[in-house]
């Protein structure tokens, strides 16, 4: 439900493998289940198909706060903007966050998510320098830096002089009996069915994860009127900030830590789900099983960086257990060892919203900086080396960031040492 697997694959007017997740219902719809093999599409109007061809200083993948935030910097200095996302509307996860953000005023403080994704929405639908492609997906870059974007109706080639990539991430799963009963769903899914299309996704859940994801939904479920009956931690401590934790516990939601999922089972879909306490190798301790009567199992276990885009076109990527996967790595500019081609938000390495729109100005400042001259490009440059400051010795001085900001520094390298790594990994595709 956040677009990211095939899980929802259907035939939707004879098209295979449409990501219902992200097609809107309308009168007439053709939705069939869709089994293994799917023939071609006999007798769809492939024909319809329009080829576009387009250039822009600078492309954006993805419309979260990373990617808005990148789109409307370089919007700023003068920069034409295609900004492309998969969703039906611009946003990202910002579209289902209900909460308030905290910080200043220039960092959204007092604002809710979704609020905050409106204002950029509205700023970038009525900038003449930004063209908004939604329900469009990048899925591919090819040599000579083209991008293939297929979108409603339309496929477009870009040529973009710069890419800033922020597709976000996608959630984890987890093995146990019946993981694939109707009902099992991962958290950011629940928050795409109640907090943005207004639909209750069940009366009674458990949730597994006690990271910020899982207790922000917990909350959200109780706001939505589902009974949170407990949420399952198997490491001894709650992986999330205390106010967020504070704020459930309020309400009698127990949180089990040491404990895990062991099995959900039901006649069609979830009826009841099976926890266990695990002992300090995390094997479960035989007779310590408790069952729960839930309709709703939410799976709240991590997020991994979306690294696809960035392993397709060659960038020298790197592991990082602190940002939840590979990511690619960066210079303090957020250039990859790609030329021209930047990272941003949760795909260069797991850490929260604020980050992430700090990050999608910082790799616009950049793309301005070499694309202008004169003082737009010393302003630009200025502007960057600033808002890096306050990002580093500022924002992520706060201890609740210290695993992000350890892994981000693990990552970013020197100038120097990327055109090092450059010369050994020769990128199959160049931008600019
Ligand atoms: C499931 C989930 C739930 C979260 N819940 C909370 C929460 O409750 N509170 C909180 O503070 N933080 C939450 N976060 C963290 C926070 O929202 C993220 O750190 C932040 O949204 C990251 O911003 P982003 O711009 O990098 O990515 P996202 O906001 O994820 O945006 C990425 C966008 O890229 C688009 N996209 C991806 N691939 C392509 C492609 N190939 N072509 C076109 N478009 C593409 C997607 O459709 C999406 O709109 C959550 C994150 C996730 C993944």
């Amino acid at each position: 439900m956040i677009g990211k697997c095939s899980s929802c694959f259907m035939i939707v007017d004879g098209v295979p493998n449409v990501k219902t997740c992200r097609e809107p219902v309308r009168e007439g719809l053709v939705v069939e289940r869709q089994r293994g093999w799917v023939p071609p599409a006999g007798g769809v109007e492939l024909g319809g198909v329009e080829n576009r061809e387009l250039e822009a200083d600078l492309l954006v993948v993805g419309g979260g706060p990373a990617g808005l935030s990148a789109a409307l910097k370089a919007a700023e200095y003068g920069l034409d903007v295609v900004i492309v996302d998969e969703h039906l509307r611009l946003g990202g996860q910002l579209l289902k966050q209900t909460h308030k953000f905290f910080g200043s005023v220039e960092l959204f403080g007092g604002l809710r998510g979704f609020q905050i994704a409106e204002e950029y929405i509205r700023k970038l639908e009525s900038n003449e320098k930004v063209k908004v492609l939604s329900q469009s997906a990048v899925y591919g870059v090819f040599r000579g830096g083209l991008v293939g974007v297929v979108g409603r109706g339309a496929h477009y080639a870009i040529r973009p002089k710069s890419v800033v990539g922020s597709p976000g991430a996608s959630e984890r799963y987890l093995d146990f009996v019946n993981n694939d009963l109707p009902g099992v769903i991962g958290a950011g899914g629940a928050q795409t069915i109640m907090n943005e299309f207004g639909v209750k996704p069940g009366e009674r859940a458990l949730v597994v994860g006690s990271g910020n994801v899982g207790l922000i939904v917990s909350y959200q479920l109780l706001q939505a009127g589902v009974r949170v009956e407990a949420i399952v931690e198997i490491l001894p401590e709650i992986g999330g900030w205390f106010v967020h934790a504070a704020k459930v516990r309020r309400y009698g939601i127990p949180i089990l830590t040491r404990h895990t999922l062991r099995a959900v089972y039901g006649n069609e879909r979830v009826e009841e789900a099976e926890v266990v306490e695990v002992d300090e190798r995390f094997n479960p301790i035989p007779g310590s099983e408790k069952r729960f009567e839930v309709d709703l199992v939410l799976l709240a276990v991590g997020l991994e960086p979306d690294f696809r885009l960035f392993a397709q076109c060659g960038a020298a990527m790197k592991w990082s257990p602190d940002l939840g996967g590979p990511v690619p790595l960066r210079t303090s500019d957020l250039e990859t060892s790609v030329r021209n081609l930047y990272v941003a938000g949760d795909a260069s390495g797991i850490e929260e919203a604020t980050t992430a729109m700090i990050e999608g100005q910082i790799a616009a400042l950049s793309t301005a900086s070499k694309l202008t001259d004169g003082s737009r490009a010393s302003r630009a440059i200025e502007e960057a080396e600033k808002l890096s400051k306050f990002l580093w010795d500022e924002y992520r001085a706060s201890p609740l960031l210290a695993r992000a900001r350890r892994g981000k520094l693990s990552v970013t390298v020197s100038r120097e040492e990327m055109e090092r790594i450059r010369s050994l990994n020769p990128s199959p595709v160049s931008f600019g």
